[in-house]
């Protein structure tokens, strides 16, 4: 079913032509009609209300204004560039305009005296309100043009704007391209039954009236359909990926659980599992005995517990007489991950061994050798573990930790290290993140929450504090040590500047050295810039008690473990993202001892940089802190997200539209369940629907 008409090429558009066309194809990768009728309006203004001037109260509100252009004036700047001024009054006051761009153009278009509509964003600077770069359309001309009740404003660039293509000159082609286009030419990609069991409108309906809304209802309504249609779609193939692979895929099967296992349970296992960790064991547990190839995500919050968890999962598949593998991703955590796996086995007869590439030569080639005829159990370590000459006898299983660091593409290596087949794979989280980005991230993964802490985990108390309560924080660090606690203190990376980074820790060193002098307390230093070998000293120095206070960059950021450990001070901290200060946070309070948490900030804090500190005092839930990361950032922000590919929605927002996600992966589940081939004739036009996907995705079904 070819569809020429929004196959046409875009330069034969009514007002493109070659020019503008090669500008669309570039700007916005806007090529064929069908390309221009998806790119859907960012917002709408409404044209049927106005503010008044008095009443814009804050720096950067979107405003729409009538009234009067009292004067207008090219004034010459001091390097000779001229700008544009205008005074601007309504009903209840005056407002100043002005341009730097196309000022000479604009001078000679707008009237003085005459009636306009000003839409703009308000600027207010020392309590002087402006405008710059206002759109003003005559008063008589608007209110001829609202037809509908909401106009819709269009993303461009401003090489676009500069062609005659800025958001109007974008509205006029989508016009152009309305008066061409007839329900004929949009094929309908939902089955009548969902339509009508939804309540979803029209595809050809629903485009329309997203690019010419009629009402705020009939708007919505339309949003939803499209949006709908978008993340079913998306969950669709993410299912069918997931079917496919446990169709096509032989996972090897652990059926027994045996002596390892059962005696590392009875003699080794140093506290009582939570309920949580217990379900989640078991449901791994299924997963590893049923033949079907596991692939399952492990999401807890920082603390609950997923080490463990991993271990025991090791544990069965040695008991299967198979090999695993646990990757972290830093040289830090991947030791401590080793140093942990050692002694919870010790006296079990299980051989573990690290590798990462600081281990090099004889002891890397003796290694290699043992690993390939099966002489090792465990393998840790970091991304090492998946390069080329590294050589599994029959791993069973990988653990992946801290998932968000290592990229699908690495996932799918993993496999080819292991001439016995694909290994099942557990990925774990190093913090939440939210259910909608769960659902697409790793809609093709098995999920399971670790939703409980150990018992008698106190929440750590988190305090926002400004440099003039230096001296308080100083007092208290003292407070805690003479009481026997370790403390970290740990400055940002900054990414521009890696030699401001270490200005700061050293400052901070040198001042800390001043208050805790090396008489009577031992300071540890860690930066990324270290050698591993001196990196190893510092930091065993702290696990092992010997200093009381850690200064660090974020080198220590995921997974470090010292108990004893009850403070952590942040400095800058506005400038972490949240689920870095919530994984910085997780370092403490994970003794018996009451933690804190101290957020240093300047005293100046931008907005966002202010609600991420405020999240981070009132909450503990790291579920909640990932789903206020994603309302504050987008989810397109969001670590691991862009490199998804899963994430270039035309409409759907996840951040926002969680329960249209829930309703179309729910639907898609059910109907994958009934009808898995989707040979149903009902299900005809989702089955077109995906045919046509696959070829627009070649990598479609790729297993990952
Ligand atoms: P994360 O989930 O952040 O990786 P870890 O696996 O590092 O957490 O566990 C955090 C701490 O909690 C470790 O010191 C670990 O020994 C301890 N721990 C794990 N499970 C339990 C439990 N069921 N009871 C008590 N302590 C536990
Ligand atoms: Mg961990």
């Amino acid at each position: 079913m070819s569809n020429t008409l929004l196959d046409t090429p875009i330069e034969f558009l009514k007002g493109v032509g070659t020019a503008r066309a090669d500008l669309l194809k570039t700007e916005l990768s806007v090529f064929k009609f069908g390309d221009l009728l998806y790119k859907f309006p960012f917002r709408y203004v409404d044209k049927s209300t106005f503010q008044t001037i008095k009443d814009l109260s804050y720096d950067g509100v979107s405003a729409q204004l009538k009234g009067t252009l009292v004067s207008l004036e090219l004034v010459k700047g001091a390097n000779n560039r001229r700008r544009l001024v205008g005074l601007f009054k309504d009903s209840s006051g005056f407002v100043e305009l002005i341009w730097f761009q196309r000022a000479k153009v604009l001078s000679e278009i707008l009237v003085a005296g005459a009636k306009y509509v000003l839409y703009g964003q308000l600027k207010i600077y020392k309590g002087k309100k402006s405008f710059a770069h206002p759109e003003l359309e005559l008063l008589e001309k608007a209110e001829k043009s609202i037809k509908g009740a909401f106009d819709p404003v269009y993303y461009t660039t401003e090489k676009l704007s500069g062609r005659g293509l800025d958001a109007k000159g974008i509205r006029k082609c989508m016009v152009a391209l309305f008066e061409k286009l007839s329900k004929r030419d949009i094929v309908e990609n939902l089955p009548e039954y969902l339509l009508s069991s939804l309540k979803l409108m029209g595809k050809y309906d629903a485009l329309k009236e997203v690019h010419f809304p009629t009402s705020q209802a009939t708007l919505e309504a339309a949003q939803k359909r499209l949006k709908f249609e978008e993340l079913f779609y998306m969950q669709m193939r993410l299912l069918q990926t997931k079917a496919i692979r446990k169709r096509d895929i032989k996972g090897f099967v652990f059926e027994i659980v045996g002596e390892k296992f059962n005696r590392f349970f009875a003699e080794k296992l140093p506290f009582t599992l939570t309920g949580a960790q217990k379900r989640v064991i078991k449901e791994i547990r299924a997963d590893l005995g049923s033949g079907i190839h596991m692939n399952r995500l492990v999401q807890g919050d920082v603390g609950s517990g997923k080490t463990m968890v991993a271990l025991m999962c090791m544990l069965i598949a040695i008991d299967n007489g198979f090999q695993n593998c646990m990757m972290a991703p830093t040289e830090i955590l991947a030791r401590q991950h080793y140093q942990s796996v050692m002694e919870y086995v010790s006296g079990l007869g299980i051989r573990v061994a690290f590798l990462s590439g600081t281990v090099k030569g004889k002891k890397r080639a003796e290694l290699l050798k043992m690993l390939a005829a099966g002489d090792i159990d465990i393998l840790i370590g970091t991304h090492a573990l998946i390069e080329d000459p590294v050589i599994f006898k029959n791993l069973g299983l990988a653990i992946i930790d801290e998932q968000h660091r290592f990229g699908v593409e690495q996932r799918a290596k993993l496999w080819r290290k292991n001439p016995a087949g694909p290994p099942h794979v557990l990925v774990m989280t190093a913090t939440p993140i939210p259910r909608t980005l769960a659902m697409t991230l790793y809609g093709d993964l098995d999920v399971s929450v670790i939703d409980e802490l150990p018992p008698g985990r106190k929440d750590v108390t988190t305090k926002h504090f400004t440099e003039t309560r230096r001296p308080h924080v100083l007092n208290f660090m003292h407070h805690e040590i003479k009481k026997g606690r370790q403390i970290y203190v740990v400055y940002p990376l900054i990414e521009e500047s890696e030699k401001l980074d270490l200005q700061n820790l050293n400052s901070g060193y040198e001042m800390l050295l001043q208050y805790f002098p090396p008489e009577n307390f031992n300071i540890s230093v860690l930066h990324g810039k270290m050698k591993p070998k001196d990196k190893d000293f510092e930091m065993e120095r702290f696990v092992s008690g010997k200093t009381h206070i850690m200064v660090a960059t974020t080198v220590i950021e995921v997974g470090v473990n010292v108990p004893n450990a009850s403070v952590m001070i942040i400095e800058n901290s506005e400038r972490f993202g949240l689920s870095q200060l919530h994984q910085l946070r997780g370092r403490v309070g994970r003794g018996a001892e009451q933690s804190y948490c101290i957020l240093m900030t300047s005293y100046k804090v931008s907005k966002e940089g202010r609600e991420r500190i405020d999240t981070m005092v009132r909450t503990n839930n790291g579920f909640e802190i990932a789903e206020a990361d994603m309302q504050l950032r987008g989810a397109g922000n969001i670590e691991g997200v862009q490199q998804s590919g899963y994430m270039d929605f035309a409409i759907a927002n996840l951040a926002t539209d969680t329960p249209i996600l829930t309703a179309a992966r729910h639907i898609a589940e059910k109907i994958l369940h009934a009808d898995s081939a989707l040979e149903d004739p009902k299900n005809a036009i989702i089955r077109r629907e995906i045919v046509k996907m696959h070829k627009k995705h070649k990598n479609y079904g790729r297993i990952s």
